[in-house]
């Protein structure tokens, strides 16, 4: 789209880094012992929509962010752009943790965060390339169509109804997204197409100006009641927030929260209109289809398909590492199912492939919340729907360090504790295990064209 290339490695991360519009010259770090009234550890979506809400709701408070590499360099900037009102825990799983009214509630709540991303980015003027088209799910076999079917069901005994979610026939389905095999689909209109790095650069730069201070190249060593330990010098804070989700596992005694799973992404050079005319997402609709593993895509501003997934593997003591960004393997795996789902793509360059850590707590349910007794406060767990769940963390940890009683503060994952996961090497078996067992269990249904039995036993291991 016109923008500069970077020559910073920051801007060769992704194709989302490379047209930023941003030369990514990081910010100073931090210049040595100090204190403010809150610290965050992390400059992506969660620790710069808190440093956000909480510099426009009291612009007094003194608010540093401390970043180890630069502002959208983890998940935020590399993500496939779906701001969504997806939640990772289901909402029989939401009502366990308090009941049928407050799950409504949180996913109510995620339904109006889309549009309050979509906000922010126009009032601070942020050119993230919005785009509120929606989800289209694919049927493409029997299983699949029936857990479509389902799917919508389910939603109706809920009470959500036909603007929520609903039911696509086989040409309405086609007429959105022309995916070989269709038989039909679900269709949502509660996603935004984002450039992700756009929105997190823009979001970094409107924090600045409501005068939060950001140091990129500034790894906490520890985070620690009152404190956070730099190499670079300590900051004092009453209250000290983490935001570093796939990355939290590097931090001292945190070792067992989060595990990092890869995701993966590739994207193809622009694609000419008469292509375009063939495959459809004429809105801009994110789109995926009905299997097991995560599959995700947006057709971007400049035309390009942005096509990601799982199906890496989860690397023995939760370690991360640049190196794992970049898998072969799962980017042959990523093009042979984009081509599979759209034939008329044989042929297409791919110009662009990366990958990025996601955090997965051990019940894959994200959590946000703020401990009185030490002022510690976190937000995280989003099993890769984080784009606009960090939106709603951030709103409601300004809540919590305000010390507001609001509907936000009220919701069911505030407060949440996930277990820990295991030790090694049984965390390392049992993710890989479940990460084989879904590209087995699509297999299985695209054979027996039967909702899946392996799949059936791994839902007792996520859920
Ligand atoms: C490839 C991929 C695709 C995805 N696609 C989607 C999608 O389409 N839709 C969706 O909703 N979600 C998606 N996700 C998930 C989503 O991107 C994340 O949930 C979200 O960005 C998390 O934001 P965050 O700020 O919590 O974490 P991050 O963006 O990872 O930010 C954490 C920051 O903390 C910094 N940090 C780590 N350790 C330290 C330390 N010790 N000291 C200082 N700083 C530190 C890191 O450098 C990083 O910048 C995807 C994720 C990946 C990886």
């Amino acid at each position: 789209m016109g923008c500069p290339l970077s020559t910073s490695p920051w801007g060769r991360l992704s194709l989302w880094h490379e047209t930023a519009g941003d030369d990514w010259t990081p910010r100073a770090a931090l210049p040595g012992d100090t204190e403010v009234d809150v610290a965050i550890v992390g400059a992506g979506f969660t620790g710069l929509w808190t440093a956000y809400y909480l510099a426009e709701a009291d612009p007094s408070l003194r608010i540093a962010v401390l970043e180890a590499e630069v502002a959208g360099y983890g998940a935020s900037g590399r993500n496939g752009g779906w701001c969504s009102a997806l939640f990772p825990a289901s909402l029989p799983k939401l009502a366990g943790l308090a009941d049928r009214d407050a799950a409504l509630a949180q996913h109510r709540a995620m339904r109006d965060t889309v549009d309050e991303v979509a906000r922010v980015a126009a009032a601070e003027g942020i050119d993230a390339h919005v785009a509120k088209g929606g989800t289209v799910s694919l049927a493409r076999n029997r299983a699949q169509w029936r857990r479509a079917q389902a799917e919508v069901a389910d939603a109706r005994d809920w009470g959500r109804d036909e603007d929520d979610v609903r039911l696509l026939g086989r040409a309405e389905a086609r007429r959105i997204l022309d995916g070989s095999g269709t038989l039909g689909g679900t269709y949502t209109p509660d996603c935004a197409a984002v450039h992700p790095a756009r929105l997190v650069r823009g979001l970094a730069t409107a924090a600045e100006r409501r005068g939060v201070r950001i140091h990129e190249r500034t790894r906490a060593t520890a985070i620690e009641p009152g404190r956070v330990r730099t190499p670079h010098g300590t900051v004092r804070a009453e209250t000290v927030v983490r935001a570093t989700e796939g990355y939290t596992a590097t931090l001292p005694r945190h070792r067992r929260l989060l595990a990092p799973v890869y995701s993966l992404v590739i994207a193809t050079e622009p694609l000419d209109a008469e292509l375009w005319e063939r495959i459809g997402l004429a809105r801009r609709e994110t789109f995926t289809d009905h299997r097991h593993l995560i599959v995700y895509g947006q057709r971007t501003a400049d035309d390009r398909l942005v096509f990601g997934g799982r199906g890496a593997p989860y690397h023995l003591g939760s370690r991360t590492r640049p190196q794992f960004d970049r898998d072969e393997r799962v980017f042959m795996h990523l093009y042979a199912a984009l081509t599979d789902l759209l034939p008329v793509l044989a042929g297409t360059r791919v110009t662009h492939a990366w990958g990025g850590a996601l955090g997965i707590p051990r019940d894959w349910c994200a959590s946000v919340g703020l401990d009185r007794s030490t002022g510690l406060g976190w937000a995280g767990g989003y099993v890769g729907d984080g784009v606009s769940t960090t939106n709603l963390a951030g709103r409601t940890l300004r809540d919590l360090v305000l010390g507001r009683d609001t509907e936000l503060t009220r919701l069911p994952w505030v407060g949440h504790h996930s277990r820990r996961w295991e030790p090694e090497p049984l965390r390392w078996l049992g993710i890989n295990a479940a990460l084989r067992a879904t590209t087995l269990a699509d297999a299985e249904e695209r054979l027996t064209r039967r909702p899946s039995l392996v799949a059936r036993a791994v839902d007792r291991f996520v859920g």
